[in-house]
């Protein structure tokens, strides 16, 4: 399996490039963003549970997200390799995801992140809010709150992958087209690497 985690801030741009990505490289998608988010519409008990985290700008706890995503895998094992989007986040569900990979024979080819401006960003989900019906997004300080988290929590990961040897990063500002060929390149490297 190519297994790629797809790395930036929120509004970098993971959810559009996926979409791309999925249907040149064969990969599944799974944004646990748009996994939460089906369970809120429909006020599963694990939406219940997430509500007042996402509402906030907070990240979920690593327990309820870590089961979800498994599960999510599980549904999948047959793949050619899956692409990972808004997991992990913490430096614990990156261990979680490695462990639970191993399990199953299986690894994290690559960390692919997406870079841009703090400030950028902000503008874009502002944007992105009068029009997406999320709450976390139409509210500065909500915005504020998830890039407050992003910083304290997720971005120890890049140094995680990095003394994996996994780390790869591209610039996350021009057309979509040119980060998908962008993007393409790495991903491209990596199908060589692994299948040799
Ligand atoms: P964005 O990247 O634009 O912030 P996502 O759709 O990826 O949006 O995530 C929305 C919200 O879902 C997050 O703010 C958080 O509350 C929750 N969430 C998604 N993935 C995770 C995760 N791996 N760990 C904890 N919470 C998560």
């Amino acid at each position: 399996m190519i297994n790629i985690v797809l790395f930036g801030k929120p509004g970098a741009g993971k959810g559009t490039q996926a979409e791309f990505l999925k249907e040149k490289y064969k990969l599944i998608h799974i944004s646990t963003g748009d996994v939460f988010r089906f369970n809120l519409k429909n006020n599963t008990e694990l939406g219940k549970q997430v509500r007042v985290y996402m509402d906030a700008g907070d990240l979920v706890p690593d327990e309820l997200t870590t089961k979800m995503l498994i599960d999510e895998v599980n549904k999948n094992l047959d793949s050619n390799g899956i692409l990972f989007d808004g997991y992990p986040r913490t430096i614990s569900q990156a261990q979680a995801l490695d462990e639970y990979l191993e399990t199953i024979n299986s690894a994290v080819t690559a960390t692919v992140a997406l870079e841009a401006d703090d400030e950028i960003l902000i503008q874009r989900l502002l944007e992105r809010g009068k029009t997406s019906g999320r709450p976390d997004d139409q509210d500065e300080d909500k915005i504020r709150n998830r890039y407050q988290e992003y910083n304290e929590k997720t971005a120890p990961l890049m140094d995680f992958y990095k003394s994996q040897g996994k780390f790869y990063a591209v610039n996350g500002i021009g057309t979509i087209e040119e980060i998908t060929e962008r993007l393409s390149l790495v991903i491209d490297e990596l199908e060589v690497k692994v299948k040799g």
